[in-house]
């Protein structure tokens, strides 16, 4: 066709909220004026609300990772006991970065697709009653699957370990009770479900979290949760901050506020549960195993059929770029977003367009199978 529109359709970077995109464009800005101090104070306090709890947020000019360095160098000391859960690229991740730093990581590794349960964790903590800490992703966006964060949070709760969330794709798609759970560290980035480009980090620090940050010692200078807490304290942050990109976080904010934490949540709970409907309509199996995330639903390709074959097809037929499988999942999987500034006509274009693709790949496809069952999902929703 003659026109085609480009659409952003990955679990990150996400489509932009306009709302943000405009308030970035904002002119010259000084981080040091009252103008700033007043966006960033109000930054925090609305990430707070985002988080639904009053712990201390640390903010960074930074891609997520950045945060989740920054856990692991501020609140563990060299030769530190360890458990991570990777169950993923990310859970991977989590256990370069214990390495990188001195810690002695116990890995507990679950094949790509599968969770780890929260009763390996626990037999894990009594095994090593000397573990400081527990990492795990709370939507592991490699693989479209989700942790029972809340019945690990219970069970680490009980002990002096901490821990530490990756919601880097779990914020705003999934509920997270931080206190209510015992989340100690619970980390969000800004190309996920808060709607704009890439290049700030976020992590809420609970009170058990800080004790343990007074006697950590580990090495870094930039990355100090304390010294940005403190900054988003006042609104004058150590370093320079990335300016622009605050002023569209605090638009995105906005708007998360007047949906509301909660609705946003749902959004993404009906548009994963009309792309699992779809893939099933259309004959399609999901890559998770158990649990599948909120954020992204992962689809493996029909057998004989690169996965490749169908983000190329989004991609030339139709100007959208969606999500091949990352590592050994290249190939095997693709994966359809739902987090943050998605809607419903946003999966009917989705998967009318998958389904053409498909037909195209000679894939045995009803034309408006898969569109059908989305439409249903909505149908029951919108009755509500
Ligand atoms: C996107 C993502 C990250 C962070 O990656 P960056 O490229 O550093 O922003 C980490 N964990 C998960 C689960 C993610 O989805």
């Amino acid at each position: 066709m003659y026109v085609r529109k480009l659409r952003l359709l990955t679990p990150g970077p996400t489509p932009l909220l306009p709302a943000a995109v405009r308030a970035m464009s904002a002119p010259d800005m000084h981080h040091r004026t009252k103008d700033f101090v007043d966006v960033y104070v109000n930054v925090i306090k609305d990430l707070k609300y985002l988080y639904g709890s009053d712990n201390q947020v640390a903010l960074f000019a930074s891609s997520g990772s950045g945060a989740m360095e920054a856990s692991v160098s501020n609140l563990f000391s060299p030769g530190e006991k360890v458990i991570v859960c990777q169950a993923g690229k990310f859970g991977e991740r989590w256990t370069k970065l214990a390495k990188a730093f001195g810690l002695e990581a116990i890995v507990i590794e679950e094949p790509y697709g599968s969770v780890v349960e929260p009763e390996q964790v626990e037999k894990a903590l009594k095994e090593n009653p000397d573990v400081k800490g527990v990492f795990v992703q709370a939507s592991e966006t490699s693989t479209g699957v989700a942790h029972d964060i809340e019945a690990m949070g219970k069970i680490v709760a009980k002990t002096d370990a901490l821990f530490i969330i990756d919601a880097i794709t779990g914020l705003g798609t999934m509920p997270l009770d931080i206190e209510g759970w015992g989340l100690d560290v619970v980390i969000g980035g800004s190309q996920k479900a808060v709607m704009i480009p890439p290049g700030l980090a976020f992590a809420s620090v609970s009170a058990k979290a800080w004790e343990k940050e007074k006697t950590a010692k580990n090495r870094y200078f930039y990355f100090s949760l304390k010294a940005h807490a403190e900054g988003g304290l006042d609104g004058n942050s150590p370093f320079t901050p990335a300016t622009s990109l605050m002023l569209g976080l605090g638009a995105a904010l906005e708007f998360i506020r007047e949906v509301g934490r909660e609705n946003l949540i749902e959004n993404a709970q009906l548009l994963a549960k009309a792309s699992r409907a779809a893939a099933g309509a259309l004959g399609l199996e999901l890559f998770a195993k158990k649990n599948p995330a909120s954020s992204v639903t992962a689809i493996r390709s029909p057998e004989g059929i690169d996965s490749g074959k169908i983000v190329k097809g989004f991609r030339d037929d139709f100007g959208a770029i969606i999500a091949n499988g990352q590592g050994t999942m290249k190939g095997q999987i693709f994966r359809i977003a739902h987090l943050g500034y998605f809607d419903f006509p946003d999966l009917f274009g989705t998967f009318a367009e998958l389904e053409l693709i498909l037909a195209g790949l000679g894939h045995d496809v009803t034309f408006g199978t898969g569109v059908a069952a989305v439409q249903k999902v909505y149908a029951e929703a919108a009755k509500k």
